[in-house]
């Protein structure tokens, strides 16, 4: 109740909830085996509430009701119209909570709040887009003249099994969700364990939009148990996934089984490139909001930055200058640029590369907690610079505010720096010479590329990462193509 929740913590949000139960079938019920995981808050590291632990019974029941909402309900027959008056209602619930949504949000990650109603807006602008996009879909057709038609049948493939991570939950559930829904397929969600509490505001947004029953159900639990059982159900015929890149692979082994469709959108650890001719201002704002804006935790962080040499001790001194200014404290202040890490493991992990990092570089900023937060998984954004590319806090993700700064002397070395890791997510070039700009986003091994520029992306280009950070691309018609299946006709005339 309301009451118990604020005597667990005076932060924490009206109406918490005290337990979080799966949906299934339009129901929310508890795992059959009655087991529960304790869910934290990353401030007070105290449970603030129980989740439903799903395990593979409950995993069989979510997909039964997704099988039986695909092959008898009405949902994969309606006309793209009609799913997208719904897609568009949606949104709307989701915009109508925005703030609540948000507060949740920030209550169970540990974003700061003003970003995390970034998040929510996210969410509801992809279930437009997609709306919008169902209908506007075309597809092949072909002819010979006099002797033959041949055209495409697009049809949805069947029970999507999405699994998604902690960073940003609600909006990256929703990159899945929208797509997955506008195609017409029926879903099993799986959020990740640390973060179950605002995907247990969809039943209701879907319920209220007039969502089918048993087209979206949600099957809490930790990803060994539930992930694993949907990945492992013959009944699901595909499977996407966000999250790391060593969950990834394993995902894939088990998908193998059943030649199982798979996008998979897997971790980074992407250069932010500053050449000497770049419009340093803008370098650095741009630089520093890739890493340490989301706490770090953001797979398309530039966690490394390249400097031109005749630039960098300039660069790196005002970019340390600045990261000390960052306001690192409680996520529900709307001042705060950094919040708290997600949850205490995830804090040791950052913390240790933090400690590694001092052996690895020259620390410029940061180092640890924060002097005035004693408490909480807070890191101080933690600036190294003069990282060799051998170092692991140069190859690895550390997925927090952190960030690994090195100097290089030409062109080819640059492109050398930021290639040699084994992720290829994003790159980030700042130039002020386009023909450079151009050749190095043709050359750089990374899915996507931002020239001068950040976080600006029109939702029909591809998304996603080369290398260790993915296999296939979302966005636009190609997670249409994802969770559908493209039938060709063939007629002779
Ligand atoms: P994770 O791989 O630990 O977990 C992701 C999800 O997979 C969770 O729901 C988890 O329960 C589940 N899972 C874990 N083991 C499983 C198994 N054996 N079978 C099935 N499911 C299983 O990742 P995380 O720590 O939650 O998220 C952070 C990672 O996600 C980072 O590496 C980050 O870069 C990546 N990420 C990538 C993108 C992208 O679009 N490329 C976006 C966001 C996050």
């Amino acid at each position: 109740t309301t009451t118990e929740s604020q005597s667990r913590s005076s932060r924490a949000p009206q109406g918490l909830p005290t337990h979080i139960q799966h949906y299934i079938g339009g129901q929310l019920v508890d795992s059959l085996s009655g087991e529960t995981i304790d869910v934290i808050d990353p401030v007070t590291n105290r449970p603030y509430a129980t989740a439903a632990a799903g395990r593979a019974e409950d995993v069989d029941r979510a997909v039964a009701a997704a099988t039986e909402a695909f092959v008898h309900g009405p949902w994969p027959r309606l006309k793209p119209r009609e799913r997208a008056r719904i897609l568009n209602r949606i949104a709307d619930g989701v915009a109508a909570r925005d703030s609540r949504l948000a507060e949740l949000e920030t209550f169970d990650t540990g974003l700061p709040i003003t970003q995390a109603l970034g998040q929510a807006h996210r969410a509801a602008e992809n279930f437009r887009f997609f709306a919008d996009l169902i209908v506007a879909q075309a597809d092949d057709t072909y002819k010979v003249p006099g002797a033959q038609v041949n055209y495409v049948n697009r049809k949805p493939v069947g029970v999507a099994g999405l699994i998604t991570p902690w960073n940003t939950p609600f909006m990256l559930e929703s990159w899945k969700l929208a797509p997955a829904l506008a195609s017409g397929c029926t879903v099993v969600l799986k959020p990740a364990e640390f973060t179950p509490l605002s995907a247990s505001l969809w039943a209701e947004i879907f319920r209220e939009a007039g969502l089918p029953d048993g087209v979206f159900n949600l099957v809490n639990g930790i990803g060994e148990e539930a992930g694993d059982a949907l990945v492992k159900h013959p009944d699901v015929p595909l499977i996407s996934f966000t999250g790391e890149s060593g969950t990834g692979k394993t995902i894939f082994r088990n998908c193998a089984e059943h030649l199982k469709g798979m996008s998979m959108e897997l971790g980074g650890k992407s250069p932010a490139i500053v050449f000497a001719d770049a419009d340093l201002d803008a370098a650095i704002d741009s630089t520093l909001f890739g890493v340490f804006s989301l706490n770090g935790e953001r797979c398309t962080a530039g966690s490394r930055i390249l400097v031109e040499r005749s630039i960098y001790d300039e660069f790196v001194t005002r970019y340390a200058e600045r990261a000390k200014n960052i306001v690192v404290g409680d996520p529900q202040d709307p001042a705060t640029e950094v919040g708290a890490l997600v949850h205490p493991e995830h804090y040791d992990k950052v913390a240790s590369y933090v400690e590694i990092g001092k052996t690895e570089g020259r620390l410029l900023a940061g180092g640890g907690r924060p002097a005035h937060l004693p408490e909480g998984n807070y890191i101080a954004p933690t600036v190294f610079a003069d990282v060799d590319r051998d170092a692991r806090i140069f190859q690895e993700e550390i997925f927090g505010p952190v960030v690994a700064i090195a100097p290089f002397d030409t062109d080819e070395e640059a492109l050398e720096l930021a290639n040699g890791v084994r992720y290829g997510l994003a790159a980030y070039v700042w130039t002020g010479d386009l023909l450079r700009a151009h050749t190095f986003a043709q050359s750089v091994e990374a899915g996507m590329v931002w020239l001068n520029s950040h976080n600006v992306r029109d939702l029909r280009t591809p998304f996603g990462g080369v290398k260790a950070s993915g296999l296939g691309h979302e966005g636009g018609y190609r997670s249409i193509d994802f969770y559908t299946a493209q039938q060709a006709v063939h007629i002779t005339l």
